[in-house]
């Protein structure tokens, strides 16, 4: 991606070379998601175009120089499947990582496919080889979980970790969750291994509602065919006339912020998880929407290593979730023009990025 709306050029790269610790991963999947298409539209700022995009990405080890630890414990070797946490570099000495403890927000953390230059290497999973830099969190891929359910899931899934995580549900907790892309879709999974008790979705459009209550809502409200107001009366029906215990926000528009402040109960909790790009502001009435409600508002701000070996654990332990279903299409290398249009135009959830495809 040589600049913003510019078509996706395939470049060639010299094979790198290995310092202590480093590996190059052959590729077998990478994704477009959401991100990507604000990257390719310029929305992130301080982007060092030209970039190889594809943050979240699997294969298998082709080459690595000493011996390969995943931070799951296990060894690695080439040949091995494996999978990496796309956030590198966080320095763990900042006031960010070390007094506020929220080192997403850590001013050294680089990320691949997003931050990280192509003139610096291969460091983005639009491509055949992944330069593993030393230091960056390797795991495993289970044997049990298939790469179209890791991609599947991708970083939709591991956002959704940390936004499940940021909610603290509790057992038979009422939660509405705004959005079915690919980050809602994992969020209503993980809302119900967390223990709510009725899971509503709200989004659009029909087939991705369908593939919602597959992922385990109990309930979908089309924001095509329902007004907000029919959507909060459905919200109050389904709790007692209270409202959830907890919303979470994975739908990026700005009229989703209002809407659910007012789906949360009293003393109710909401997470704010979608708003990745600036979409601009919105009306809040603060007395009644948060103050009188005694509402608790929190930021989810990207995700840490401990969200991707969960991730993976997830998916390990429930096959029967289909995150593969996330991930519609597969496209080559030279068709990421239009894995972007279809990505752009919200035609599939997420596209799958597969080298091996001409
Ligand atoms: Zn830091
Ligand atoms: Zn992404």
């Amino acid at each position: 991606m040589t600049a913003p709306r510019a078509p996706i050029e395939v470049r060639e790269f010299p094979r790198p070379d290995l310092p202590p610790g480093a590996a190059l991963l052959r590729t077998l999947r990478s994704e477009v998601c959401g991100t990507d298409v604000h990257l390719w539209h310029g929305r992130l700022s301080g982007v060092p175009y030209p970039i190889i995009p594809g943050h979240v990405s699997a294969g298998t080890i082709d080459a690595a120089r000493g011996p390969l630890k995943g931070i799951d414990g296990a060894d690695l070797r080439e040949g091995d499947r494996a999978v990496f946490f796309d956030v590198h570099r966080t320095c763990g000495r900042c006031r960010a990582c070390t007094v506020h403890r929220t080192p997403t927000r850590c001013s050294s953390r680089r990320v691949y496919g997003i931050t990280d230059s192509a003139d610096e290497g291969l460091f983005g999973g639009w491509a055949d080889a992944i330069y593993l830099e030393p230091g960056v969190a390797l795991a495993r891929l289970p044997d049990a979980v298939s790469l179209d359910d890791y991609i599947g899931g991708g970083c939709g899934l591991l956002t959704a970790v940390h936004i499940v995580e940021r909610a603290e549900i509790r057992l038979g907790d009422a939660v509405v969750v705004q959005g079915a892309g690919a980050v809602g879709l994992s969020t209503i999974a993980l809302s119900r291994i967390a223990g709510a008790g009725l899971v509503i979705a709200i989004g659009a459009p029909a087939d991705r509602l369908a593939l919602a209550r597959e992922m385990g809502a109990d309930a979908v409200l089309d924001l095509a065919f329902t007004s907000a107001e029919e959507r909060r009366q459905a919200v109050l029906d389904a709790t007692h006339g209270e409202g959830a215990d907890i919303v979470l926000e994975a739908a990026g528009a700005p009229a989703a912020v209002p809407e659910g402040l007012d789906l949360a109960r009293v003393g109710g909790r909401y997470v704010i998880a979608g708003h990745y790009t600036d979409v601009g502001p919105v009306p809040v009435n603060a007395h009644h929407q948060i103050n009188r409600k005694h509402l608790e508002i929190r930021g989810c701000w990207g995700s840490e290593a401990r969200h991707f070996l969960r991730a993976l654990s997830i998916l390990e332990r429930h096959p029967h979730l289909p995150f593969r279903k996330i991930g519609a299409r597969r496209y080559g290398l030279g068709q990421l023009n239009e894995a972007l249009a279809d990505a752009e135009a919200m035609r599939i959830p997420k596209a799958l990025v597969d080298p091996s495809l001409s």
